[in-house]
């Protein structure tokens, strides 16, 4: 079987997505890309994570063509390979249908930024792309193209994609984005909210980038 640590690793995380309660019931999917041969780990279509064994996780290239696997890939194929396909950078995507962040992406509002969180680690507000039906080659492309450079992007009356040079820094991401989302809508119902300015969130990932965390 080709890529079985991968296969792992994306079974742990949509299990940690789940138990977390990122998504409800199968809402969402997770892939890795692999360094050396460019092919994408992805999870199966509806299916429950619990269940998921790695022979069930499918190995597409990055047009989506089939490379390893039995079963059918996530309707959102097409979305992470797109994704991939923009971004060099990115080896890791999770896209769920977390509650707050999918109530901002019912507005077709982007996520303010009024933690610094959303700033340092998603490089600025999660805006929102323009409504497609799931599953097709145009909300690949919306959503590949509202990504830009930042690490999440809501998906307009549908849910959320964030991505990470590895799968756990985009379900970290994931996080990240609904938590924001939950603050901002509280702050939002307390009254005057406060956004962090554009020119200050640029300052805040510039620090992050030079040197957040352990060495
Ligand atoms: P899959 O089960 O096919 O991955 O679809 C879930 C989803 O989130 C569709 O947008
Ligand atoms: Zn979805």
């Amino acid at each position: 079987m080709l890529l079985v640590e991968e296969r792992k690793k994306v079974i742990e995380v949509a299990n940690r997505a789940k138990n977390d309660r990122l998504i409800p019931l199968t809402m969402g999917n997770f892939s890795i890309r692999d360094k050396s041969t460019n092919y994408i780990c992805v999870t199966p279509s509806g299916m429950e994570y619990s269940k998921l064994d790695p022979s069930d996780i499918v190995v597409v290239d990055l047009e989506g063509n089939i490379i390893d696997g039995t079963r059918k890939p996530s309707i959102e194929t097409f979305m992470h390979c797109a994704v991939y396909r923009k971004r060099n950078d990115v080896f890791g995507i999770a896209h769920t249908h977390s509650t707050f962040a999918t109530a901002w992406a019912s507005c077709g509002k982007a996520i303010p930024v009024v933690v610094a969180e959303v700033a340092t680690l998603l490089a600025g507000a999660v805006e929102c792309a323009p409504y497609q039906r799931p599953g097709t080659v145009e909300l690949a492309e919306t959503v590949s193209e509202h990504l830009k450079d930042r690490n999440a992007v809501l998906l307009e009356n549908h849910g959320l994609l964030a991505v990470g040079s590895n799968l756990d820094t985009a379900y970290a991401n994931a996080v990240v984005a609904e938590e924001g989302a939950k603050i901002a809508m509280y702050a939002m119902q307390i009254g005057a909210m406060k956004v962090i300015p554009e020119e200050e969130c640029k300052v805040l990932r510039r620090k992050t980038i030079e040197g957040y965390g352990q060495k």
